[in-house]
Formats: structure tokens, C-alpha cells, sequence
């Protein structure tokens, strides 16, 4: 059914078009009856539905229907698996539509600037890139089941201190390469049907009243189409906001703040187009969201739950395994040891936290997959109450691994380490559980790990241990999955989507997270993740991308279908990836971008494409990506646009960031050309290395040295140096007048004025 939402809008009072504005309670938007408006529910998010009990209150969180839980966005991200998100997504939107809710508030899309931000587990990665096609897949099967999205936190929320007043000092450059990068092309290629901006500044304004953010970048650049919703309480000026662009305030304002944006229409301060704006993208959504309900929607939850394994299981990374001690043999004994098998930390805690519709045992899985002939026993080695070293836990966990053939320790963060709320002050674990693993490793040479947390810790055991599986937070169906994996049922594909660094102080944000009072500056710019440890040369604990498999893959012939291009063409890129291993499995494939050789400051390379491939043992596939001219631009603030600097690049395939297995080099030309400006502060080096500019200036630069007998090709020389950099409005005197002001002038006029 076509609505006409203009006609449906002049027949609003302004009363019901400023409470349409804002949220009826706590979830659910204003309904106007005499115009069958209807009220629609909007819930967390981003993993699993949240939809809180009737009886709820706003403080009582998790007090919730029972939904599925899958793995946090840190897992999903590192299953690098566009189709997996995309029918997680629709899942979640099938769970929506039987509990009728027609927006789940996520996902999330904010970068992980540093490992400390307590909502890490809530974020897919430290690359933009693979941050945006995780959210866009993420949308897209929500949204395939006629649930809307709302993709948050927009933008520059990389941290919970301070979260609903420090400003984000964030260079342009940075924003639009980096945390803006995160949600474009989500939005551009998904589609959400609405965007949530983030509680904090951004480069001094509010993200609820930033109009740079929401009208100039979000609706006019990207066409966003939704609404934009604030996040819950981050409404500073409401009558600032909508002006700005923030269309809906949630929650409920109780009817203040609407009534103050009555007041702005009607003594002039706001025009009341303003507000039919945002009253036309509500209603939209609105609309969109009733023609899109379908009744009486049931969900299948052991379909779920089924799915909810497989998805644990590809979202595991297998960090380490010496030996190939992993995959366990369904023989002899097995311990395991730890707090964590009984009670695992399986999702975080905040807003995102969801009532499971069941667990699995990890035990009793475990138990199950290893089958009659292996025997498993079990030590709780640490208490979760404490971070105290008990030597009795220790002791008798050191005696059940001593007896065992092989001792799995479950580590990793306690709930009250991470969560949203409050950022970490230091990456490692629990005192208790290190000098557990150490402990146990003195008994038994094989000793495997298998970590739950949200983001990255140190290992001062690592090489005390033969294997690492980072399990992440890994929802409701962990326990099956994790005996998948340790038993070889289903071989492990994950690959890191963040780097795990050696130690916090390795972190480029290290100096300032989480900023001082209310304000936090990005000094290291674009050098988030790997783009700064790679270009610094720091050796990581774990590299961006690293994952390992039960099975080997071999990477053969790149090849690529032009060699010279224009930055308005695309180059189709190929390379042969095989299984040479005995078991199928999954392998990612990276593909990174080099500049050459730069004006501007780069990372050494960034990521620009991936593809997941199933392969069975001996089979061989071609990838394929496309690569355009974003995958070699970077963001010119001069001229406010994606540039890329003509020259040679790199196209690097790799298995992780730190293994690159294959290289191809390509030239790609600008059809821009920026024209360049000069003064009298420009200096001669600045003209020189500008052709049009150089065949002006180089005549008089020649009657100077020709006069000072100085060879400017003698690039050792102090007088060379100096001349160089030195500015026309210098020359005048060091040529005691030979060089006149008129003739800079005109110089300056000639070559200022070529077309
Ligand atoms: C969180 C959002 C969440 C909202 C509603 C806020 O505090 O930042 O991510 O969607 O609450 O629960």
C-alpha cells in the first residue's frame, strides 16, 4: 500500500509532529490513531534480541525474553564470512518479527582503536574495510526479513570513558580513512534503515547536533534515507539536534523536549520544514516497517541454536599449534581445567546482553564429541569470584593434568574485566589464570588454551603452551562448537580481524587513550592496528589476519587483467589458492594495497579485499577481486576527495597481514589533476618539482646559480640545500635585487594562471 507521507504530514498538529520526534517509552515510537500511525518497537541488538520483559525496568537489563544468542561481533568479524553475517542477520530478523520488534539497534561499526574500549566485543574489527562488509552483511540479512537496523555508534565511539561527554579530536583526513570508512560503504551497500549517532563529541560538537556528521556526511554524501536515531540519552540540545539532523530522540523525553522544539517552531527559531524533514524519514521507516510486518511470524529455535554452533565454530581463531597437537585424539585422557568449562564467559555485558533460549554444557559436549574410549576429567584450577592465586586450586589442577595425556585450560577475561560501561586499564588476565597455565605447564608438555574475552590480552605463557584457540565470546552454542573444533569436526577458519600486540604500550593509542578530562585526540591518525605496527615495524604477539587451519593451503599465480590503468578503471586481480593439506577446510584470503612511493604520509599497506574458499584436500580455486579506485586512493583534504597519487602499487595476497605470499605490481594514473597554488611563501624546491612551474621559474633559478656558480644537481652541497628551501620572497635579497619584486609577481601571476 502507497502512502502519501506529505498529505499524511499536513494533517499533523505541530504537537504530534514534535512527538513523533521522540520516543513514546522506553522502545517504542509515538503512534498518532486518527491518522493510523503506528507505534513501532525498536530493541538491542547487535548479537541477539533483546527485547525486555513487560514487567521490566529500564535498569533491570538483563531482564529479558529468551532469544539466540550467537557470538559477539569480535567472533563474527573473524569468521571474515560475508554470507555467515548475512544469514546471522536474517535469523535475528526472523526473531524480530516473532516478537514484533521492526528495529534492532545494531550493528555495531566503531573501529577498535585501541584494546582497552570496553565494547570491543561488541565491534568487528581494527579495519575499516573488513568493519563495514561485516555491517553491511550484517544489515542485509536483517533487514532481507523486512526488520530495519540501526547501525551505531556514528561515530568516533572507540572508547566508554567518559563516553557521553568526551570530545573525539579527530583529523579529517583520519575520520574519512579510517572511522568514517567504517560505516560508508555499509551504508552505501546496505542500506540501514536508520543510523544511530554516538553519544560523544566530535572535534568539539556533540555527534546528536553535528551536522557535518549527520546531515553533510550521513544524508547528503552517502544518502542515507532512514532516520537517525540518538543513541539512548544523547540528546544535549534537541532543537541544536534536529536542525543538525538527528531526527528521532529515544528514549522517551517525557515530553520536554518536545515541547521546547513546539516553542523553536513557533517563536521562529526553527523552521518547521526542519521538523516535517525529520517527521517525513520517521514516518518512512514507520510505514516501511508495518507494509514489512508479517503476521503471526514464528522462528525455528533449534534451527537457531544449530546455526548459532556453526557460526561459533567459524569464529574461532586458532592462534597457535605446535606439534598439531590440536585436533584432539578421541582416545586417553583429557583434562580440563579451569572455572571457565562450567561457567564460560560466552557474550558481554551492557545493552547487547541477551537471555539465551538454552546453553550448551561445554563439558558435557565435550564428553559427548570425544566419544566411550576418551576419558574426561575436570579441575576448576581458579576461582571466578577472585583474581587471588589459590595453590590448592593449582595444586590439585597440576595433579589432574600431571595424570592426563593432554590439559585444555579454558582462560581468558571475567565478566567484570570487560564490558560496556567502563574501558580496561590493562590488557592482562586474571593473576590466578596465568599462573595457572604456567603451573599446569610444568607437569604437561601438552597443554592447550582455549581463551573467552572480547579483545585482545597479554600471554607472558605463550611459549609454555602448545596451542591457543581464541574463542572470543562465542554465544549460546559454544560448547558444541569448541568440541567441533578441538576434536577436528569442523576444521578451524577464523582469522584475527584485530591485532593482538605483544603489550599494551605497543598500541599506537597507548599515549592517549582514554584522553585527558572530556577531550581524547587521535594522535596517531591513520595508524590504527596494523596500518601503525606494520609501518613501525613492531613485532606483534598476533598479527591482523593471522589464523591457522588443521589443513595447509598453497597460494599460486597471481595474476592481474591490466598492468597500467586510470584510477577510473578497475583492475581484475586472480590468484590460485589450494588445499595441500588432508582435511577440508576454510581459507581466507587477503588482499592488501601498497603506494610505492608517496607524497603524503601512508601506511606501508592496507587492506582492500577478502574471500573465504571452502576447499577439500587437493582442490584447487581461483579468487577473484576487483579492485577500484578507492582500493588505491587516499582522502585528500585539499581537494575534499578520494585521490590517488599517480605511480606504482603494490598488490599483496596474503595469509595474514605479516604473511604475504604473493605479490603483483601495477601503475595507476590520475585523471585528476590538482592544481597546484604558489606564493611568495612557496619555496624553489616547490617549484622545481611542478613541471608547469619549473619551466617558468627555471630560467631565473638559472641566472642565480649561474651567478653564485652553485651546481644544483650536487645534492650534498649546504648552498643547494639552502637555495631550495628557501621562499621567493627570500630571493629578492639573497640576489641583492637581481631577482625583483616585479618579476616574482609576474612569475607568480603566469604560472597561477595556467589552465
Ligand atoms: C547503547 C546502545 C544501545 C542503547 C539501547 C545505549 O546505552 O550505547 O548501543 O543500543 O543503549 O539499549
Amino acid at each position: 500500500m502507497t502512502r502519501d507521507i506529505k498529505k499524511i504530514i499536513k494533517q499533523m498538529t505541530l504537537e504530534e509532529k514534535a512527538g513523533l520526534c521522540s520516543g513514546l517509552d522506553a522502545w517504542r515510537t509515538k503512534p498518532v490513531e486518527r491518522l493510523g500511525i503506528p507505534s513501532i518497537m525498536m530493541t538491542d541488538g547487535p548479537h541477539g534480541l533483546r527485547k525486555m520483559k513487560e514487567d521490566a525496568n529500564m535498569a533491570d537489563i538483563n531482564n529479558s525474553i529468551p532469544a539466540t544468542c550467537f557470538p559477539s561481533a569480535a567472533g563474527l568479524a573473524s569468521s571474515w564470512d560475508r554470507e555467515l553475517l548475512e544469514k546471522v542477520g536474517a535469523a535475528l530478523g526472523e526473531e524480530c518479527q516473532a516478537e514484533n520488534v521492526s528495529i534492532l539497534l545494531g550493528p555495531g561499526a566503531n573501529i577498535k582503536r585501541s584494546p582497552l574500549c570496553g565494547r570491543n566485543f561488541e565491534y568487528f574489527s581494527e579495519d575499516p574495510y573488513l568493519s563495514s562488509e561485516m555491517a553491511a552483511s550484517h544489515i542485509k540479512g536483517v533487514q532481507s526479513q523486512g526488520v530495519g537496523t540501526s547501525l551505531k555508534h556514528f561515530a568516533a565511539n572507540n572508547q566508554e570513558y567518559r563516553r557521553m561527554t568526551v570530545d573525539a579530536v579527530v583529523d579529517e583526513r583520519t575520520l574519512r580513512e579510517i572511522y568514517f570508512a567504517s560505516f560508508e560503504s555499509a551504508v552505501k551497500k546496505a542500506r540501514p534503515w536508520t543510523v544511530m549517532c554516538a553519544y560523544n563529541k566530535l572535534n568539539g560538537e556533540y555527534c546528536s547536533e553535528n551536522r557535518y556528521l549527520l546531515t553533510d556526511i550521513l544524508k547528503d554524501e552517502w544518502m542515507h534515507e532512514g532516520f537517525v536515531v540518538s543513541d539512548w540519552g544523547a540528546v544535549n540540545d534537541r532543537v541544536n539536534g534536529l536542525d543538525a539532523g538527528l531526527d528521532l530522540e529515544m528514549p522517551s523525553s517525557f515530553g520536554i523536549r518536545d515541547k521546547k522544539i513546539v516553542e523553536a517552531v513557533r517563536s521562529g527559531k526553527l523552521s518547521e520544514n526542519i521538523l516535517d524533514r525529520a517527521v517525513e524519514r520517521i514516518l518512512k521507516v514507520i510505514f516501511m516497517a508495518l507494509e514489512s510486518k508479517k503476521e503471526n511470524a514464528q522462528y525455528d529455535k533449534d534451527a537457531h541454536h544449530v546455526l548459532a554452533r556453526q557460526v561459533a565454530g567459524e569464529s574461532m581463531v586458532l592462534l597457535k599449534n605446535e606439534d598439531d597437537i590440536l585436533p584432539l585424539k578421541k582416545t586417553g585422557t583429557i583434562a580440563l581445567i579451569g572455572a571457565f568449562v562450567k561457567k564460560p564467559r560466552y557474550q558481554g555485558a551492557g545493552s547487547s546482553h541477551i537471555t539465551p533460549t538454552r546453553f550448551d554444557d561445554i563439558y558435557e559436549e565435550i564428553k559427548k564429541t570425544g566419544g566411550s574410549e576418551t576419558n574426561i576429567v575436570y579441575s576448576e584450577g581458579y576461582s571466578l569470584a577472585c583474581d587471588e592465586i589459590d595453590e590448592k586450586l593449582i595444586n590439585e589442577a597440576r595433579k589432574v593434568a600431571q595424570s592426563s595425556d593432554v590439559a585444555v585450560i579454558f582462560a581468558g577475561l571475567p565478566d567484570e574485566y570487560e564490558s560496556e560501561g567502563f574501558d580496561r586499564t590493562h590488557m592482562r588476565m586474571p593473576e590466578n589464570q596465568n599462573r595457572l597455565i604456567e603451573e599446569v605447564a610444568k607437569v604437561q608438555s601438552n597443554v592447550v588454551v582455549v581463551l573467552f574475552n572480547g579483545s585482545p590480552v597479554e600471554m607472558p605463557w605463550i611459549d609454555q603452551v602448545k596451542a591457543v584457540l581464541e574463542a572470543y565470546l562465542g554465544g549460546q552454542a559454544l560448547g558444541g562448537a569448541l568440541a567441533d573444533i578441538l576434536f577436528g569436526e569442523v576444521n578451524p577458519s577464523g582469522k584475527l580481524a584485530e591485532t593482538f600486540p605483544v603489550k599494551l604500550s605497543h598500541n599506537p593509542s597507548y599515549l592517549n587513550f582514554p584522553g585527558e578530562d572530556d577531550r581524547v585526540e587521535y594522535k596517531e591518525g591513520l595508524f590504527v592496528g596494523y596500518r601503525y605496527y606494520d609501518t613501525k615495524g613492531i613485532e606483534p604477539l598476533f598479527p591482523f589476519g593471522h589464523g591457522l587451519s588443521y589443513t595447509k593451503f598453497e597460494y599460486s599465480d597471481i595474476s592481474v587483467d591490466k598492468k597500467d590503468i586510470s584510477d577510473n578503471n578497475v583492475i581484475n586481480v586472480s590468484v590460485k589458492v589450494k588445499n595441500v593439506g588432508k582435511m577440508a577446510g576454510k581459507e581466507i584470503v587477503q588482499l592488501y594495497v601498497k603506494d610505492v612511493k608517496s607524497s603524503i604520509q601512508r601506511p606501508e599497506k592496507e587492506l582492500r579485499g577478502f574471500e573465504k574458499v571452502f576447499l577439500n584436500p587437493g582442490e584447487e580455486k581461483t579468487v577473484t577481486f576487483t579492485l577500484d579506485k578507492r582500493a588505491f586512493a587516499y582522502y585528500n583534504t585539499k581537494i575534499k576527495d578520494w585521490h590517488v597519487e599517480s605511480g606504482e602499487f603494490l598488490i599483496l595476497i596474503g595469509k595474514s597481514s605479516r604473511d604475504i605470499v604473493l605479490k603483483e605490481s601495477v601503475r595507476v594514473n590520475s585523471t585528476v589533476k590538482i592544481r597546484k597554488r604558489f606564493d611568495e611563501n612557496s619555496t624553489v624546491e616547490d617549484l622545481m618539482s611542478d613541471s608547469t612551474a619549473a619551466a617558468a621559474f627555471s630560467p631565473i633559478l638559472k641566472g642565480i646559480t649561474d651567478a653564485l656558480q652553485i651546481d644544483m644537481n650536487n645534492t650534498h652541497d649546504m648552498m643547494v640545500a639552502h637555495i631550495k628551501n628557501m621562499p621567493l620572497h627570500s630571493l629578492t635579497t639573497f640576489t641583492q635585487g637581481r631577482v625583483s619584486e616585479e618579476m616574482l609577481d609576474e612569475l607568480l601571476s603566469r604560472i597561477n594562471n595556467v589552465d
